[in-house]
């Protein structure tokens, strides 16, 4: 027989993190990472440990709201919910349209993809180039985190047991004027997980290059993004010279170390994530995304 499990589901987020500083729970938002993580044999129940806390139909977690030039989304906000949302820039839907099938968009959050902190999670790439902030809650108070200090390995975050992760705030977002784009490569259009992933942002003042920024997912640990090589492409000019493309790639070629997987080689996917860095920064122009 398969054993109890105990678990919570409050009206109120207020409620949920006073259950969490008094016990060490397991979030469950959509669950679509965390039913996979904790499966066991077919036809036998996932083998959770701990009580489980619901907090997918959390109000307060579903909001997107724009204050000043930044946008503000809900952790429990799901994919296909974003999707719908004006206020959800292109790039953020084209890497949300590479996420799975429909039925996962349906439940996955983007706050379990953060949460979750896998390298080949597809909306990271995207949220490490747009500086994406991250608001935490607890019981004693508020803290703002950028998304590059709160994943800090596979699987690692810096979050404790009594904090949920309230809002993904996208900071100047609707003034920039950047180009942004994000590639993914997997075995197949949907429903893959990504071999490499690719977010890059170019905001230009006439033809010259006033803010870079480059992140790539499922090459390394975490995501890898280099604020020093983005800065050797401050004030030049579009397009860009072979000599100055070229230093660029040889930078991100030291610091890229894939592995091999059972998705794919490291030689492989070093050699595509340096050839969608090529391939975006030989671009003649870069347009501001339409939104
Ligand atoms: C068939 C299938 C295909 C998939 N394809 C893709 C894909 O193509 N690309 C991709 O990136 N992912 C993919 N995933 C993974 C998954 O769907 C995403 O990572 C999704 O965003 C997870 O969201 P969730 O709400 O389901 O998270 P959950 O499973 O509920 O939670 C994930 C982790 O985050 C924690 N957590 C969740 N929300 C919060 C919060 N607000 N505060 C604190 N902790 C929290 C949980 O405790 C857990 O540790 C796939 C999964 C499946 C099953």
């Amino acid at each position: 027989m398969a054993e109890k499990i105990i678990a919570y589901r409050f009206e109120r987020l207020d409620e949920t993190l006073s259950q969490l500083s008094k016990e060490n729970c397991l979030i469950m938002a959509g669950g679509t990472d965390v039913m996979v993580l904790h499966k066991s044999r077919r036809g036998v129940p996932p083998k959770i440990t701990k009580p489980v806390v619901f907090i997918d139909h959390l109000s307060e977690l579903k909001r997107v709201y724009k204050r000043g030039k930044d946008v503000y989304i809900g952790a429990c906000c799901t994919y296909s919910e974003l999707l719908e949302n004006p206020l959800i820039p292109n790039a953020l839907k084209d890497a949300i349209k590479a996420i799975a099938a429909p039925a996962i968009r349906n439940r996955g959050t983007l706050g379990g993809n953060i949460c979750n902190a896998s390298p080949a999670g597809d909306t990271l790439p995207l949220l490490y180039v747009y500086n994406a902030k991250l608001l935490l809650r607890s019981v004693t108070g508020e803290r703002v985190v950028s998304i590059s200090d709160f994943i800090q390995g596979v699987r690692r975050i810096q979050r404790s047991s009594n904090e949920i992760l309230v809002e993904i705030i996208l900071p100047s977002v609707l003034e920039e004027g950047a180009n942004v784009v994000f590639e993914k490569v997997g075995n197949r259009n949907a429903d893959a997980i990504a071999k490499v992933g690719f977010a890059g942002y170019i905001r230009a003042n006439g033809a010259v290059i006033e803010d870079v920024r480059f992140a790539f997912g499922a090459v390394g640990p975490t995501m890898v993004r280099s604020v020093d090589i983005e800065k050797k492409l401050l004030g030049k000019t579009i397009p860009l010279v072979d000599a100055d493309i070229a230093q660029v790639v040889a930078a991100f070629d030291k610091i890229i170390k894939p592995i091999d997987d059972q998705r794919s080689t490291a030689v492989y996917r070093k050699t595509v994530a340096l050839n969608l860095l090529r391939y975006f920064l030989s671009r003649k122009q870069y347009p501001p995304n339409e939104w």
